[in-house]
């Protein structure tokens, strides 16, 4: 048995990658490029509208507009479809007849779209530097050490990667290649439940807080079952007798959203309005989700809300777009919804997709130039199908 670390989980090594955003250059090791060519509408233009509807509408049948669920209200209207990263990859998948797949959301989410959708469809992302901060948390390199840190210790044969669905190719393939699967915030425990039996330990990617509430709050594990691995310390900050001793290794990596929510919101919010529901992600940190009264992934979250009676209070722990947008959906049936947090916190690379960016990329498509693709490159899109393939073929 090891020794519970302490669950000291913010104040990480920012990403080398977090101040790229305000620039124009690109890194190879980065999920996502960060250059946006050509000449973006004004904000301004009160014409954006018109236009993305003109440049939609000319596109016709060969455009397929995808809508995350954390998307801006602006660009949820263009959507043909909305929901999770999966479900829309899966949707653009079942649209073999689409052309374009212009997918509102983050890099990752394009690159599985590009994995599951034919060699024929082109998946567009309208501002490149709309990655997820969770996903460039675990590079190619950074993972490939780590196993290499397991294998010295005698445990990578017994260890079975699963890496959650917000990672880049690369570590998706990295798991096909390794004998893992992909989850998702709605399977993680099944997923969890068949690498046990595949494995005697898990490598969970790259969302330690994910990971340690499927395996403490849903199978029944302890905080001491998991350790964490730190990918900027030597060995990544563990000893070859904690890795030994755990079952879960946990990547150290996080959602810079969902993890803002704290114990003190809880309290706070149930101090403020009494009677009130906490409904949050599990993405949240292990003390929010245990101190919530219910967990679940943002489908989870719409079908409770959905489902809740007249009259009841909700405080919601995930992203304000989705949040607003549901408050405002169920204000007339008498539901009230507020923000877990007093504090604004929207994801700020979903926020990258805005209405000039939307107008560019479908006027572009409308003209006959494919801008901002997202091509995975095809021997990492063969493994990390491997990967998905096995988590839709979970029991
Ligand atoms: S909400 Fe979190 S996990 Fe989702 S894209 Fe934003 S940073 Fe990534």
């Amino acid at each position: 048995m090891t020794t519970a670390q302490p669950l000291e989980f913010q104040a990480p090594t920012p990403s080398p990658l977090a101040l790229l955003l305000l620039g124009r250059e690109s890194d190879p090791r980065s999920e996502r490029g960060v250059e946006c060519p050509g000449d973006l509408p004004a904000p301004s233009d009160p014409d954006l509208v018109e236009r993305a509807r003109a440049a939609k509408a000319k596109l016709g049948d060969k455009v397929f507009v995808l809508g995350h669920h954390y998307q801006r209200d602006e660009v949820i209207a263009f959507a043909d479809v909305t929901g999770d990263s999966f479900k829309l990859a899966r949707d653009a998948a079942a649209r073999p007849d689409a052309e374009y797949i212009v997918f509102c959301g983050v890099h990752f989410m394009a690159e599985s779209a590009d994995i599951l959708t034919s060699d024929a469809q082109q998946v567009v992302l309208p501002d490149l530097a709309a990655g997820c901060s969770m996903a460039d948390m675990a590079t190619a390199e950074q993972v490939a050490e780590c196993w290499d840190v397991l294998t010295e210790a005698g445990v990578a044969d017994v260890t079975v990667p699963v890496s959650y669905m917000n990672s880049s190719a690369d570590i998706k393939a990295f798991t096909g290649k390794h004998g893992g699967t992909i989850c998702t915030s709605s399977n993680a425990e099944r997923a969890l439940r068949w690498a046990f039996e595949q494995g005697e330990k898990v490598l969970f990617l790259p969302d330690q807080h994910l990971g340690r509430n499927t395996a403490v709050r849903d199978m029944g594990m302890s905080l001491d079952d998991c350790v964490v691995y730190n990918p900027h310390k030597p060995g990544g900050g563990l000893t070859a007798g904690q890795l030994r001793d755990a079952r879960m290794i946990l990547w150290r990596g996080h959602c810079s959203v969902h993890g803002r929510f704290s114990l003190e919101s809880v309290r706070e919010v149930r101090e403020r309005i009494p009677g009130v529901n906490v409904l949050v992600h599990p993405e949240c940190r292990h003390e929010v989700v245990a101190a919530a009264d219910h967990v679940g992934s943002t489908e989870y979250i719409i079908k409770t809300l959905e489902a809740a009676p007249a009259g009841s209070k909700w405080a919601v722990g995930t992203e304000l777009n989705l949040v607003r947008r549901l408050a405002n959906r169920f204000a007339a049936e008498g539901k009230e919804i507020v923000f877990l947090d007093r504090t604004v916190c929207f994801c700020s690379t979903m926020n990258r997709i805005d209405l000039p960016h939307l107008v560019w990329a479908l006027e572009s498509l409308a003209e006959g130039k494919v801008v901002n693709r997202i091509e995975v490159d095809p021997e990492v899109a063969a493994f990390s199908k491997v990967a998905l393939e096995r988590m839709l073929a979970l029991p």
